[in-house]
């Protein structure tokens, strides 16, 4: 999965998150960041969350239902 402008260092990075025998790590492809460990998972969501908002709020998310979700947290 890649995530645009998400680098925690050079915040303008493409970052690669990806999974292999060892766990998760996340790669930035503009400067060469790197992490791992189970915390990206967190990390990985709330990407997911950010993405998923900003697609609804550009009108391109067919299924995302946020007062639904709100109401059922
Ligand atoms: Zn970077």
């Amino acid at each position: 999965m890649l995530y645009f402008r998400a680098c925690p260092r050079c915040k303008i990075g493409t970052v690669e998150l990806s999974s292999d025998t060892h766990g998760w790590y996340l790669s930035c492809l503009n400067c060469g960041f790197q992490k791992a460990g189970d915390m990206l998972r967190a990390f990985a969501a709330r990407r997911a969350a950010a993405n998923t908002a900003r697609a609804a709020a550009v009108g391109r998310a067919e299924d995302v239902r946020p007062h639904r979700a709100a109401v059922n947290s």
